[in-house]
């Protein structure tokens, strides 16, 4: 449950004053702090559209993606709708694990971490797996080889952001239960990922999505502090530089990036990558950055995730599904959001009834 949310709790004793004020307090509680349904479909939806902004130029540098992004992009979100040589719509693994996690949650009321190694099996084995990560690959095949999901994971030190990219649901699914969304953020990571920095960016991006799902990051500093404090059940260090955000949003984003893209790795480590590499610290971070930097602006946010270069369509999923979610479906451009696709499947309309479906859920 979030922090805030229990602050409103009411003691017994008041409630019993007079007449009984429950149902007006519930009813205040719910306008308050329940998501409107076009911000469930503004965090899926922006997961897949910024993962699929970035998916041409994934693996690409500065000059590469900074140019596509504001030389066609923008043009793009201005209102000209690509055609399907320009722009496919095809988003990737982080929002094609991201929307399995999602409809398995649905499905069965809950996190069953069963249902969902069988659905990572399948998208694998049937090979509709988009732009593969190699921890979570690598668990595929393990599982497909009958190994149960406790065994399946990358041992450390692997700590890509495989788990972290596919975590948005989990907050949209536990925005209102902190503890289990803690615990499913560690359960379905480690599916693929033991590294606890893996758990902790898993546990940070559902956090985020959750706070900015219930309206919950007009304060930066407490959105940070809840965020980093919600991470250190898994991981200290990983906690600490989520703290030092505080700071790091003060800068723009040409100063920001050289001290965030080195979070969490040694001085001597080169990983090869330009800008934000896959590592899990360096990518949740940025990620959070660029939510934060540019919180009221889905563009803004999702721009800026990208043009660094790097795994951009995984910070712009992770950017995405947090933008999408605190700022609505409304934000996002709808002749942009209508061509997303995987090869032709799970466009909008399945998109938005999953995302309605689970809003529904949640009302209930
Ligand atoms: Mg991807």
């Amino acid at each position: 449950m979030p922090d805030n949310y229990r602050k409103f709790q009411v003691s017994k004793r008041r409630r019993n004053c007079f007449f009984n004020l429950d149902p007006f307090i519930n009813l205040w509680q719910r306008y308050m702090f329940e998501p409107s349904k076009t911000k469930f479909r503004g965090c899926l939806l922006g997961q897949c559209l910024g993962d699929a902004l970035g998916f041409p130029i994934e693996g690409h540098d500065e000059n590469d993606c900074s140019s596509f992004i504001f030389r066609q992009a923008k043009y793009w979100f201005d209102g000209y709708e690509p055609s399907p040589e320009e722009w496919p719509g095809q988003y990737t693994d982080d929002s094609q694990l991201a929307r399995e996690l999602l409809e398995s949650m649905i499905e069965k009321g809950g996190f069953d971490p069963e249902d969902y190694a069988a659905r990572i099996n399948v998208i694998f084995s049937e090979q509709r797996i988009v732009g593969q990560g190699l921890a979570t690959a690598n668990a595929a095949r393990r599982l497909y080889s009958g190994v149960s999901w406790k065994e399946s994971g990358e041992a450390p030190p692997s700590a890509g952001n495989g788990t972290a990219m596919r975590a948005a649901p989990v907050g949209m699914f536990y925005y209102n239960n902190t503890e289990e969304m803690i615990k499913v953020a560690h359960t379905q990571g480690w599916i693929s990922h033991k590294d606890p920095r893996c758990s902790a960016g898993s546990v940070a991006i559902a956090g985020a999505t959750a706070l900015a799902l219930t309206d919950q990051a007009e304060d930066t500093n407490a959105f940070i502090e809840n965020i980093a404090k919600w991470a250190a059940y898994y991981n200290d260090e990983f906690s600490k530089l989520i703290l030092v955000l505080k700071d790091w949003i003060l800068l723009p984003p040409h100063k920001a990036l050289a001290p965030i893209s080195r979070a969490g790795k040694s001085p001597d480590y080169i990983d090869g990558w330009p800008g934000i590499s896959p590592f899990v610290v360096s990518s949740v971070l940025w990620s959070l950055y660029s939510f934060l930097r540019y919180k009221d602006s889905y563009w803004d946010a999702i721009s800026t995730a990208v043009s660094v270069g790097g795994d951009v369509d995984t910070t712009g999923a992770m950017t995405g599904a947090i933008a999408g979610a605190y700022k609505g479906e409304e934000a996002l451009p709808k002749h942009l959001t209508k061509l997303l696709n995987d090869r032709g499947t799970w466009g909008y309309e399945e998109l938005t009834a999953l995302a309605d479906k689970c809003h529904e859920i949640k009302k209930s």
